[in-house]
């Protein structure tokens, strides 16, 4: 599934090829994704300049001179710029015409990705009650501290909550609670300050590693051969149970934590 950093290599991908120009059509072969396309989106587009590509926890936004678009890559979606004329292949839903010739066109096999329309993104339902993004300067140590007073649930499910800190994955979730040395299962409001202060750097850690992972093995995005690859950054416990801890050398354990799988070293983390 694209988590934030492909989202973002994404976004850093087709932004360059985006800004500035004008939508010239919309073609929707299949309206049934996660939500329906919208039956009026190529009304409410046609002729609008693309502003800004922006991010939002794993949405992407097209902000245009009216409105914007938002698009939910789901578990199988990507993006492509081809020229305006490249064939169309199973599983591509949906493209945006520019005013340059080419397209930026949505594959996705498993259609729980999304395209829609809306007047003002940010107040969107999908994400007006989203947390703070882990790169913003709102997160921090001290805000995940405040939050978690009086949470019982286990620290892995709260930094995975999408209304406390969004784009936190069950991966990324595993490797910065290893790197913070916090057990995944403990209560939420029972680590420190300090402790939480060293878990909010662990999480622009590992996502920032796996950004940079991208950005290295950055898929051409106008290349229509072009696979969608998963650049998975060097992993520490995460699918390696029963493997020697890098830092100890214990087995590195697995258990199930909120029906997600968890892995951690119970000697490092407590
Ligand atoms: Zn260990």
């Amino acid at each position: 599934m694209p988590e934030l950093p492909e989202v973002e290599t994404t976004r850093r991908g087709i932004a360059p090829h985006l800004t500035g120009r004008r939508i010239a059509d919309v073609t929707v072969r299949n309206p049934n994704l996660r939500w329906p396309v919208p039956a009026d989106l190529a009304e409410r587009v046609r002729g609008r300049q693309i502003q800004a590509v922006r991010r939002r926890a794993k949405y992407l936004v097209l902000e245009l001179d009216a409105g914007a678009l938002l698009i939910h890559l789901g578990m199988s979606g990507n993006l492509r710029v081809l020229p305006g004329d490249s064939p169309a292949r199973p599983h591509d839903h949906v493209d945006l015409m520019l005013d340059d010739g080419r397209m930026l066109r949505l594959n996705d096999p498993r259609r729980f990705g999304a395209v829609l329309w809306t007047a003002d993104w940010r107040s969107h339902p999908l994400i007006a009650g989203l947390g703070p993004e882990p790169f913003d300067e709102a997160f921090t140590g001290d805000y995940l501290y405040e939050r978690a007073q009086g949470r019982q649930q286990a620290v892995k499910n709260f930094i995975m909550d999408a209304r406390v800190v969004t784009g936190v994955g069950n991966i990324y979730a595993s490797e910065a609670l290893f790197r913070a040395g916090i057990h995944p299962a403990r209560a939420a409001g029972r680590i420190g300050r300090e402790r939480y202060g060293r878990l909010a750097a662990a999480i622009r850690e590992v996502l920032e590693a796996s950004i940079a992972a991208g950005g290295t093995t950055l898929r051409d995005f106008t290349d229509p051969s072009g696979k969608p690859g998963y650049f998975v950054l060097s992993l520490q416990v995460y699918g390696r149970a029963d493997l020697p801890c890098p830092r100890c050398g214990g087995a590195v354990r697995q258990q199930r934590i909120g029906q997600r799988s968890s892995f951690f070293c119970a000697r490092c983390q407590h």
